[in-house]
């Protein structure tokens, strides 16, 4: 199996959380005595490809990833555009769908995102991301008159949302939408929540790089390290309880063309991929949601724009390098 270079990141912070619990592991199993009073825990390890990406699991509790799997899975099934009969393919086929209320939920967030951003987080940009090859991986750059033609489908304000009935509906045939930078966060909500309600105090949940890490881990908040987005090595470590990592950058998809970098995530107002002068930002906040889309965001508008952003949320904190 051939891996992205994304999800050789992911295997590389894999690997990195991994050696944190084995550490443990080992001190448990050491022929130094438990203290007294401390039992020694062990911890469940699993992982699943979902979402086009690796998402792993590890927790002292062995329910928690059957109970991840299983929602991270309902929610691709909703919102994949990967998958033919997702609520998401069928609204991007016919422009006008009744929805599910998560669904409903998660096009209404990112429109919120859309509105904070100043139009810089946008779910519209899905035309653009086909025309630039990448859905597919079929990288090409498209000459302006296409990009122009394009931009006339992107904008979150032409998407209307019938809340009565949970109706979503495009303005213009053509229009599409795209979750890849909101959809993974919403998935590591859902399964916090469903965590909980099963009495499930300690689990990190990797889901490709963007972590959500809840209650500690053996007493102590989870050590969660973050790559340098142009060397392979480490920057820092970070201490999480109850709190969510999201990363967004031009390190992990992108194509050259004439010795110019193209990333993934793309300029709603140019029809351009993102260059902002920043190369990766991090964001950490208390939900999911939120990480995942404000580290996009963040990143398409640049450090001093989206520092201007932040202070929307002061919950979140960030990174930007
Ligand atoms: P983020 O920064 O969080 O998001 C970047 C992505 O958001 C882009 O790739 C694009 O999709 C979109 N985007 C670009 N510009 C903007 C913008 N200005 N505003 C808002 N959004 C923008 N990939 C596969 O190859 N195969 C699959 O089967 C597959 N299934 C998926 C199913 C689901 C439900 C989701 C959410 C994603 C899936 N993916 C799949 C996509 C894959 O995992 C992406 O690489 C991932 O979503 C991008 O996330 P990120 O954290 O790297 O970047
Ligand atoms: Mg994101």
């Amino acid at each position: 199996m051939a891996f992205s270079p994304k999800t050789r990141r992911y295997l590389v912070i894999f690997l990195l959380i991994g050696w944190g619990i084995s550490l443990s592991y080992f001190a448990l199993r050491s022929k130094k005595p438990a203290l007294p009073g401390k039992e020694a825990i062990r911890f469940y390890r699993d992982n699943r490809l979902l979402m086009g990406t690796f998402w792993e699991v590890i927790s002292p509790d062995k329910r928690s990833s059957a109970i991840v799997f299983a929602e991270v899975k309902r929610i691709e099934n909703l919102l994949s555009k990967y998958i033919e009969g997702s609520e998401i393919s069928q609204l991007n086929r016919t422009g006008k769908l009744k929805v599910s209320p998560d669904t409903f939920y998660i096009i209404k967030k990112s429109k919120e995102f859309w509105q904070a951003s100043g139009g810089a987080f946008d779910i519209t940009v899905a035309p653009l991301a086909d025309l630039w090859g990448f859905t597919n991986q079929e990288h090409v750059v498209p000459n302006d008159d296409k990009i122009k033609l394009t931009l006339k489908l992107v904008g979150s304000d032409k998407i209307i949302l019938h809340e009565n009935d949970n109706v979503v509906e495009f303005k213009f045939p053509g229009m599409k939408i795209d979750l890849g930078a909101i959809a993974k966060g919403l998935a590591l909500d859902c399964c916090v929540k469903i965590l909980k309600e099963n009495n499930i105090d300690s689990c990190l949940i990797n889901a490709g790089g963007q972590v959500y890490a809840l209650g500690e881990k053996s007493g102590s908040p989870w050590k969660v390290a973050i790559q340098n987005p142009r060397k392979p090595e480490i920057t820092g470590v970070l201490k999480l309880k109850d709190k969510s990592v999201s990363t967004s950058g031009d390190y992990e998809q992108f194509f050259f063309k004439n010795g110019k970098r193209y990333c993934h995530i793309i300029d709603p107002k140019t029809g351009y991929p993102v260059s902002s002068g920043v190369s990766s930002v991090t964001v950490v906040t208390d939900s999911g949601i939120e990480a995942d889309a404000l580290s996009t965001a963040v990143f398409v508008l640049g450090k001093k724009s989206g520092e201007e952003l932040l202070k929307k949320f002061p919950r979140a904190t960030a990174k930007i390098f």
